[in-house]
């Protein structure tokens, strides 16, 4: 600066006041837990029921309720509701999936385990989800799966997605663990592609505990979950277990008692009495939370170098719940002002969790590259006669540089408009004031 008066508009980092003076931890508290919650699951813990599935059956039913799917089963963590839902899409050994770069590792990790290989695509600019355009050349004689991430509550691009995969035979699993509730083009997500799963840990905007839940409307998937990891449910409603007159391909029915997978799926009781719970004002909390921050970044409008992560109003689509909220940055707009160095800033005036970037790429990571999980002697995305579908750095732009464009928002739990502004206040302030960064 080259003068050393100090007004309301000076930077907090450069001396001058903050624009947030007090953070009100009420605004982000997260899940909201009731008498009803603890009611429920004290029930569970004074039943000793923690490990039967009664609470976790209408749990299911409810869900898939709410979804507007016909199956539901509930597991202990979304990662394993992945899991799941790979094994029945008919991913096995030598077979390979396409997932976008950027996402958290358990979209995809657990297809290694599978003994199949990922082909990691880009993500676009605006949504963060996996590029439409980088996918189908991706597809080959092998290619058995894309896993679609409505990241941080944007919907991807599910028409597009969905033609892709129909014309090449493939199956598209939609993992909603960002996005309980999000509508695209006026449909939830998760049940526009074949299967969906998603977690419900303590941290996402549907959050019960250490939680998942995968959702369906066919029933041979269905039946394939239960079949890989529910064993005490294989013989019950099973197909696997009908024998004669299987409508599977597949019978399983001889392995009844024991899960192919040998994976033990089955939610904690006390999560899925507290799902019970939640789900019956999720819709309203969520839209209050829409609220606040679509006035959030209605505030933001037209700032430069600032643009807001959420779908075009009118277009029929939303946010969710808008976990994990994101802003998109454009240096070059603020004179290439280095994206740390406006949260830094921003993070100065008082405003919580205003870092860089999102999840980390993960193409570029060794697990990717030389994990050998079989102990083969060579790396699992190359052991089953794969093609090599490894790809080292520069080769997917966005989600390569995700530092450099992404940035934290406050995930506002109520619309409170004078916080709000507060907050809002503070992006601009920095954005507007870059100049004095330099
Ligand atoms: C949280 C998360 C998962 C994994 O869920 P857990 O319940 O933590 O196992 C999977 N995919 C994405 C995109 C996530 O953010």
């Amino acid at each position: 600066m080259t003068t050393a008066t100090l007004t309301a508009q000076t930077l907090a980092i450069k001396g001058g006041p903050k624009a947030v003076e007090k953070v009100d931890p009420t605004l982000f508290a997260w899940p909201i837990v009731t008498k009803e919650d603890e009611e429920a699951v004290l029930d569970v813990v004074r039943r000793g029921a923690m490990s039967s599935n009664d609470i976790s059956k209408l749990f299911e039913a409810d869900f898939a309720k709410w979804m507007g799917t016909k199956y539901c089963l509930s597991y202990p963590s979304g990662t394993s509701a992945l899991q799941g839902a790979f094994w029945a899409c008919g991913i096995g050994a030598g077979d390979e999936v396409i997932c976008a770069g950027m996402t958290y590792w358990a979209s995809c990790t657990s297809i290694l385990h599978l003994g199949a290989a990922v082909n990691f695509a880009d993500v676009e600019f605006n949504s963060l989800c996996i590029d439409p355009n980088d996918i189908e050349h991706r597809i080959g004689p092998k290619t058995r799966a894309i896993i679609v991430v409505h990241y941080a509550g944007y919907p991807a691009d599910m028409d597009r997605i969905m033609a892709i995969a129909r014309k090449h035979n493939v199956k598209v699993i939609e993992d909603c663990s960002h996005a309980h509730g999000t509508l695209y083009k006026g449909r939830k997500v998760g049940t526009i592609g074949d299967i969906a799963a998603m977690s419900c840990m303590s941290g996402k905007s549907f959050a019960i505990g250490e939680a998942g839940v995968m959702v369906t409307n066919n029933e041979e998937l269905y039946e394939r979950c239960i079949a890989y990891g529910f064993y005490e449910r294989t013989g019950g409603p099973s197909i696997y277990a009908k024998g004669e007159g299987a409508v599977s391909n597949v019978d399983l029915s001889r392995f009844k008692g024991v899960p192919v997978g040998g994976q033990k799926h089955r939610m904690n009781q006390t999560c899925a009495a507290m799902g019970r719970v939640q789900l019956k004002s999720y819709d309203q909390r969520a839209a209050e939370i829409q609220k606040a921050l679509n006035r959030f970044w209605d505030l933001l409008e037209g700032v430069p170098g600032l643009r807001a992560h959420r779908p075009a109003k009118g277009s029929g689509s939303t946010m969710g719940g808008w976990y994990a909220s994101r802003g998109l940055y454009v240096a070059k707009e603020l004179g290439g002002l280095p994206i740390a160095k406006f949260c830094e800033a921003v993070s100065a005036e008082g405003v919580p969790g205003c870092g860089p970037g999102a999840n980390f790429p993960l193409h570029t990571h060794a697990v990717f590259h030389d994990l050998d999980l079989f102990h083969q002697g060579k790396p699992t995305m190359i052991a089953f006669g794969q093609r090599d579908v490894r790809q080292g750095k520069g080769t997917l732009p966005v989600t390569e540089s995700i530092h450099e464009i992404a940035f934290g928002v406050p995930w506002f739990k109520h619309d409170r408009p004078e916080e709000i502004e507060r907050y809002a206040a503070a992006y601009r302030k920095v954005a507007q004031r870059a100049e004095d960064l330099k």
